[in-house]
């Protein structure tokens, strides 16, 4: 088992506001505290983070907690009182690492279903708690979330307050002072979302081997021949996980005019700790993909990115999204996806699943085009309609450009922030 480390050091003084989660690369709340964290900061907080162990068996628990709370797979596990036993275990071994530095008059924010955990502990040494649930899906208790809410009872019960991205993803029973909802927000100047300079969006697609006959150290591409630089694209960039529906999306695409082609992008899934399903989920991907008649699968691109280093990564990932024509997200649930606003704030058109969070992030037709993700005629439709009409994906990219510009900033959700560690002081 691996070791709790900082990612972020809290200055030496005390106290301190220690964001806890699972993993220090992949996925949003990564991706999210390594701006947060700075913006607290800049704010005068003493913020940090701190990433938690695991193993094997812990993460297959906590895949299977994530899958629930989405409503993607049968609650009976849950019934057995030691399903759990091994998650607490784990968390058990790792708590004095954390009572060492997180004591009276700090704040811990424990983050997913990972981390809360390690509540009862935290709580009992003084700390103020919090639990800040990033994922959820509008979904009837008895499809998941409820045999999560009891199984958790008591974990939750030594949590001081709850952050979701919609109320309804809140467990019941939390008091309305004790319940705070905040959408992530993205930093605009960070590589995944910065301006590039003109040329370097294409020196980092040819560097990762996707639009030049090459091979990187650091992205494994599968593909026939490279992306042509006439190409007409669709993107979508993901973990490997089946609730982004990588394997949909193929189907999806299939039957798109023949200069359009489509690359689906995730992490290098032996770099994501917290998820073990991502080399299935990849392996199954480049299986459809090579399934697919000749013509088919010479459009589809796939890239598997290294976040060693992560500010390469990020950058690419940058200029896939400012590469794309259309960039879709066609995930099954999602409690909000950042991927989403890293494509809006580029300017892009963006049609995604009428899901979870992404409901906020999207007005249909306004600044994107949201779709229902069980409908594979439909996200096509949607694709060609967007992918025929240039001034209609520059009037929506536009729209989505400014609306997410202006809502999900660093700034506002420190601001959010400041209200939940200390809620008499803000
Ligand atoms: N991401 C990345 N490289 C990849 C795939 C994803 O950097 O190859 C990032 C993506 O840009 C986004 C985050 O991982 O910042 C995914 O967040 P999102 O909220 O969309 O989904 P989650 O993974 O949290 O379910």
């Amino acid at each position: 088992m691996t070791d709790p480390f900082w990612v972020i050091e809290p200055a030496d003084r005390r106290p301190r506001l220690v964001h806890v989660n699972a993993t220090a690369t992949g996925g949003g709340v990564a991706e999210l505290l390594s701006g947060l964290v700075p913006a607290q900061r800049a704010r005068g907080a003493n913020a940090a983070w701190a990433v938690t162990g695991g193993n094997a068996e812990f993460f297959a628990v906590t895949k299977y907690l994530y899958r629930l709370l989405h409503g993607q797979v049968p609650a009976a596990p849950l019934d057995d009182p030691e399903y759990l036993t091994v998650y607490r275990a784990v968390l058990a071994e790792q708590a004095p690492w954390f009572l060492a530095e997180i004591g009276p008059g700090d704040v811990a924010v424990l983050h997913d279903t990972q981390t809360i955990g390690l509540a009862p502990a935290l709580r009992a040494a003084g700390a103020r708690v919090v639990w800040h649930c990033h994922v959820g899906a509008e979904i009837p208790p008895e499809r998941g979330p409820g045999a999560v809410w009891r199984a958790l009872a008591g974990e939750l019960a030594a949590v001081d307050a709850v952050v979701t991205t919609l109320p309804q993803f809140a467990p019941p029973g939390i008091p309305d002072e004790r319940r705070f909802v905040a959408a992530p927000a993205i930093d605009p100047d960070a590589p995944k979302n910065r301006e590039l300079a003109p040329g370097e969006g294409a020196a980092l697609l040819a560097e990762a081997g996707l639009t030049a006959d090459r091979t990187s150290p650091r992205a494994t591409v599968v593909q026939d021949a490279p992306l042509p630089p006439d190409a007409r694209v669709v993107v979508q960039v993901s973990r490997w996980d089946p609730l982004k529906d990588m394997v949909g999306v193929v189907r999806c695409f299939t039957g798109l005019p023949p200069d359009v082609h489509l690359v689906l992008a995730g992490t290098d899934p032996s770099e994501v700790s917290d998820d073990p399903e991502g080399r299935a989920v990849l392996a199954e991907v480049t299986r459809v993909r090579a399934e697919l008649p000749p013509a088919e699968r010479a459009r589809v691109h796939l890239v598997s990115l290294s976040m060693r280093p992560p500010e390469w990564s990020a950058l690419v990932v940058n200029a896939l999204q400012r590469r794309a024509d259309v960039v879709v997200q066609k995930s099954l649930e999602e409690g909000f996806g950042l991927t989403v606003t890293e494509a809006m704030v580029k300017g892009r058109a963006v049609v995604a699943s009428a899901v979870g969070g992404i409901r906020l992030q999207i007005a249909d037709g306004e600044n994107g085009v949201l779709v229902d993700p069980a409908d594979t005629a439909g996200v096509r439709r949607a694709l060609a309609r967007l992918l025929d009409d240039p001034a209609l994906r520059r009037r929506l990219g536009e729209r989505a450009r400014r609306s997410a510009t202006a809502r999900y900033t660093m700034r506002r959700l420190a601001d959010d922030y400041a209200r939940v560690a200390a809620p008499d002081a803000a």
